[in-house]
């Protein structure tokens, strides 16, 4: 049976090895034969620019996706917060199409917006703000001008606040605002499905915009199991990746 397949928020980083094995895994198992694997975004805990593609984790997560990619499966990526830094070179490298966010694809027949999610979280203004500073590409080209030992060290800072500040946010404030949600649909026309991930609260959401029905399909992250979203032509599931 055609499947698409949609995952995010691997967070993989030299620190979680057993991540970068599930996923490595995965992709020479149940995502071989795919029609298409999408990940929307957070792939990597971080990413400091495509130059940095010789560590071994780098390596051999580019090596896994362009065997994918080179076997027929569509690979689309899509950035995350972690990883907005990634860029033509890394894509290329495996084979893959760097997608816009947000994003409407027709899933076999039914109209499916994409996103990370992140724009969702319209509650966390203090994000926001930093989302629009990182996603200024005068911003990013300044950031990758410097040497990748000096964008490393200033990611470890910037993650190292993250923490902080997350630790003391309520848990409503992180999580997606129901009229951002709701005003994405509109603007992409009410398509019948949203998936998104960010959030990590894996789930799948019925709601109703403007008279319509349509799911909103939160992704999980992957800790000590993975998870996947599988859409057949006419069935949708989660599964578990171990
Ligand atoms: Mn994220």
């Amino acid at each position: 049976m055609p499947t698409t397949l949609f995952i995010s928020d691997l967070h993989l980083s030299p620190e979680t090895p057993h991540i970068t094995r599930l996923l490595l895994d995965f992709l020479a198992g149940s995502a071989a034969g795919a029609d298409a694997l999408y990940i929307l975004g957070d792939l990597f805990e971080y990413w400091a620019g495509d130059d940095d593609l010789s560590t071994p984790c780098h390596l051999q997560v580019v090596g896994a996706l362009r065997q994918l990619s080179a076997s027929g499966t569509q690979l689309c990526l899509m950035h995350g917060n972690r990883d907005l830094l990634i860029g033509q070179d890394f894509s290329a490298a495996c084979g893959a199409t760097l997608l816009h966010d947000p994003l409407v694809i027709d899933l076999y027949g039914v109209r499916t917006l994409l996103s990370h999610g992140d724009i969702l979280c319209t509650d966390d203004v203090e994000y926001q703000a930093f989302r629009r500073q990182v996603h200024d590409p005068e911003w990013q080209r300044v950031f990758l001008a410097q040497p990748l030992t000096l964008r490393k060290a200033q990611i470890a800072g910037m993650r190292e606040r993250s923490q902080l500040e997350k630790s003391v946010k309520s848990e409503a404030i992180m999580d997606v605002n129901a009229g951002a949600v709701a005003a994405l649909f509109r603007q992409h026309g009410i398509p019948n499905r949203l998936i998104h991930g960010h959030t990590h609260r894996q789930a799948r959401h019925t709601l109703e915009v403007d008279g319509k029905n349509v799911e909103r399909v939160v992704l999980g992250d992957w800790g000590a199991v993975g998870n996947c979203f599988v859409c057949a032509p006419n069935s949708c599931e989660f599964m578990v990746i171990k």
